[in-house]
């Protein structure tokens, strides 16, 4: 990222000290978020970058016909972004951009872009506005890089990825001892969305069978990568409804993804049977 003011002689660098409003140019990398369209020719676009974290920018002439920009700017792009940023206000004003990653493997596959819509959903809700996201950032890469060349199960990746997105941001549940209690658990444990793994006698809302278990552990030992795991669709909806209670949120691509695929875990939701 490089920081020049617009006002002359200025220098470049973060430390210049002025009494003007600042308006910067920023250059920076960034992956598309979400966006929507703010009048007959703008469009607001949420992008996630590593040093300002989650950043609406208005990107203005966008929908005009044969616009330079519009092609690059759809969700899962990575970018580097030039926007002009000023601190008084929420959002920031697009100026040039260029595609780094178009992650064609993902948008080219209906499943692949469905169940990624997720992480990206839950990006947004925990990165904070100009606030440094290096490991948010780089664990959304890191998954849509591997989702991108992934040939095994999608949901399976999905359920990774969702689980990295939680620990890179704190929400990682318990998956070694009982979250209330912190003892043994079995290798069919019970799970609690207010903090994970549950042992016999603490309560929880789900269960796990042995082998949603044994990729729970598999998927929260491998940081870099989903490893050849295939876990059930039950564990990838317990971790859904962990996430929408720790974050207290309903997630859209949640909904869509059960209207599309179905619950095959809603029999076990209701609690331990
Ligand atoms: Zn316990």
């Amino acid at each position: 990222m490089f920081l020049c003011s617009y006002n002359a002689g200025a220098g470049c660098g973060r430390a210049v000290v002025r009494r003007e409003p600042q308006v910067v140019l920023e250059k920076s990398e960034a992956l598309v978020l979400r966006g929507v369209d703010f009048s007959q020719s703008s469009r607001i676009v949420t992008f996630l970058c590593p040093q300002r974290g989650r950043m609406p920018c208005m990107v203005k002439g966008v929908r005009r016909p044969r616009n330079a920009l519009a092609g690059a700017l759809d969700t899962f792009h990575r970018l580097e972004i030039v926007y002009t940023w000023k601190d008084s206000r929420r959002v920031q004003q697009l100026t040039d951009c260029s595609l780094l990653e178009a992650y064609d493997g993902v948008r080219d596959d209906l499943d692949k872009s469905m169940f990624a819509s997720l992480p990206l959903e839950i990006a947004d809700t925990v990165a904070h506005d100009n606030e440094p996201s290096r490991e948010l950032y780089a664990a959304l890469v890191a998954g849509l890089d591997g989702l991108n060349r992934w040939t095994g199960d999608v949901r399976s990746h999905c359920t990774w990825f969702v689980l990295r997105l939680l620990s890179v941001s704190g929400f990682a549940p318990a998956v070694q001892e009982c979250c209330f209690c912190g003892a043994d658990v079995t290798a069919a444990p019970g799970f609690s969305y207010e903090g994970g793994v549950t042992c016999g006698r603490c309560p929880g809302e789900a269960s796990l069978t042995p082998e949603d278990y044994a990729a729970l552990l598999a998927f929260s030992e491998n940081k870099d990568s989903c490893p050849p795991v295939e876990a059930g669709p039950e564990l990838f909806e317990t971790l859904c409804s962990y996430a929408s209670h720790q974050l207290d949120r309903t997630f859209r691509s949640v909904r869509v993804l059960d209207q599309m695929f179905g619950r095959a875990g809603a029999a076990r939701r209701g609690g331990r049977q």
